[in-house]
C-alpha cells in the first residue's frame, strides 16, 4: 500500500472508533504514557490541540499529567503557515485565548514566540506508524519541517489508537522518526 492509501485507510479507522471506545482508549493510553521514561532535561513542550473532526487522540489529558508531575512545565502549541508549510512555536497559560485557523485548528494568539531549539518534546500528531518509529503525518511534512529545526536530542512523542505497522512504505531522508510512541496497549521506544 502507498502512503496516500494508508493516509485514507487510518484516517477511516480512527474515525470509526465510537466515542465511548474512544474514552476507554485515552484513559488506557494515559496509563501507559504515565509509564514513559521521559528524559530528565524536558521542561517546555510542544503539544498539539486534537481535531475531533479527525478523531485525534485526546493531548490535554497527557499535557495535564505532565503539567501535575512537572509543576514548573512550559506548555507550547504550533501557529503554522500553509504558504511554506513552517510553524512557530507559541508559549502559552491557563489565559491564553485561540483562534480557529481556515483549517479548524485552533490556535493560540497574543502568545510569546520560542524557537525550535527551545522545545524538549514535541507531541508529533500521526495517522500510523511503524516499527523503527517512522511516522505516517497528513502529507504535507510540517512536523518533519519543524523537528528538522528542533535540537538534535529533542524527544518526539507519537500518541497511536492503534499499533505499529511492519514498515512503512516511502520513507525518505527528512522523515524524522520518533523517539517514542504509546499506543492503548504499549509504549514503543525507538
Ligand atoms: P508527512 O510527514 O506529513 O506524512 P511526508 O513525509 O510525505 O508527509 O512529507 C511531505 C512533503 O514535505 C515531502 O514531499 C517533502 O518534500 C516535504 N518535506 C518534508 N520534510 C522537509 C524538510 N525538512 N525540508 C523541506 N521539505 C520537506
Ligand atoms: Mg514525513
Amino acid at each position: 500500500m502507498t502512503k496516500q492509501e494508508l493516509r485514507k485507510q487510518y484516517t477511516e479507522k480512527r474515525l470509526a472508533i465510537p466515542d465511548r471506545e474512544r474514552r476507554k482508549l485515552d484513559d488506557l493510553l494515559l496509563i501507559n504514557f504515565q509509564q514513559l521514561d521521559i528524559p530528565p532535561f524536558v521542561e517546555t513542550v510542544m503539544s498539539y490541540w486534537p481535531l475531533e473532526t479527525k478523531g485525534e487522540v485526546n493531548t490535554f489529558l497527557i499535557t495535564d499529567f505532565l503539567e501535575f508531575r512537572m509543576p514548573g512545565l512550559q506548555l507550547a502549541f504550533p501557529v503554522s503557515d500553509f504558504t511554506n508549510h513552517s510553524m512557530k512555536p507559541m508559549l502559552v497559560n491557563d489565559d491564553t485565548d485561540y483562534v480557529r485557523n481556515e483549517y479548524g485548528i485552533a490556535e493560540p494568539v497574543n502568545c510569546p514566540e520560542l524557537s525550535p531549539k527551545d522545545i524538549d518534546m514535541v507531541i508529533v500528531p500521526l495517522l500510523a506508524f511503524d516499527r523503527m518509529g517512522y511516522r505516517l503525518g497528513y502529507g504535507k511534512g510540517f512536523y518533519d519541517r519543524f523537528l528538522a529545526q528542533c535540537r538534535a536530542d529533542v524527544f518526539r512523542l507519537g500518541l497511536c489508537y492503534f499499533e505499529p505497522l511492519d514498515a512503512l512504505p516511502g520513507i525518505d531522508h527528512f522523515d524524522v522518526p520518533l523517539s517514542a510512541c504509546v499506543t492503548p496497549a504499549t509504549i514503543y521506544e525507538f
